[in-house]
């Protein structure tokens, strides 16, 4: 089991993210990444190994942003590496799709089939980079992130917990869980999402449990959830 951490916050999130997955090593884990919204747009940084080895990244080549991803990763689709590492990303108008995932996708061939005969190329051998992929597809439609998060769930099979940003809506995170946990931490003016309260406990102390089935998402200074239904509710 592996590990998520996302943030969108007033100050640089990256010291935020990289804490969260010290925090998650416990869970084991092959990789480790992230991505932050900045100037550039949504970049990444990734590396094979540990979390100090991200860092070690960091350090040569800085990354900064108010909103961000990250994750470790233990492989189940693709080998360990860089390449497979997570964000998986799907650039192009209108705007780049970033993504992390923890949990598997089966039926994931097919869609990588529809996408590619969309044109869309895969640059990774996971079956989370399908998401990024769908997602973008239908954002083109118009469809805002989270709409188009909730359209592309219900064309998977399989368990997941992932969280997702876009260059076109800065500022926000869009979360979801089905057969993986994951839990959002509420701040002063920034907000969380982590696959465990060990991930956010430097930042908070506040927490919602998401649900079977949930949605949510998250800006600075708002929190919404929605179940399975697609009904907006409060979380514990
Ligand atoms: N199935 C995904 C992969 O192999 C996610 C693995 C995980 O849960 O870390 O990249």
């Amino acid at each position: 089991m592996c590990g998520i951490v996302a943030a969108t916050a007033q100050r640089d999130v990256v010291p935020i993210l990289i804490a969260g997955l010290k925090a998650l090593e416990y869970r084991g884990y092959d990789s480790a990444g992230l991505s932050v919204l900045t100037d550039q747009g949504l970049q990444r940084q990734r590396a094979l190994g540990k979390v100090r080895e991200l860092e070690a990244r960091l350090e040569t080549q800085p990354l900064q942003g108010t909103s961000g991803i990250a994750h470790t990763r233990w492989a189940t689709h693709g080998a360990p590496s860089e390449a497979n590492a997570h964000p998986h990303v799907s650039e192009g108008e209108p705007g780049t799709v970033g993504i992390v995932h923890n949990g598997i996708i089966e039926n994931h061939v097919e869609l990588r089939q529809e996408l590619t005969a969309l044109g869309y190329c895969f640059n990774s051998q996971t079956d989370t980079e399908v998401m990024a992929h769908l997602i973008h597809h239908l954002m083109k439609d118009g469809r805002g992130l989270r709409d188009a998060v909730q359209a592309a769930l219900t064309r998977l099979h399989g368990a997941y917990a992932i969280a997702v940003i876009c260059a076109s809506e800065p500022g926000r995170v869009v979360g979801a869980r089905k057969g993986s946990p994951l839990v959002v931490g509420l701040g002063i003016g920034e907000n969380f999402i982590g696959s465990d309260v060990q991930a956010l406990i430097k930042v908070t102390n506040q927490f919602v449990y998401l649900e079977e089935g949930d949605v949510v998402e998250i800006t600075r200074d708002s929190v919404d959830v929605i179940d399975a239904g697609g009904e907006s509710v409060e979380r514990r």
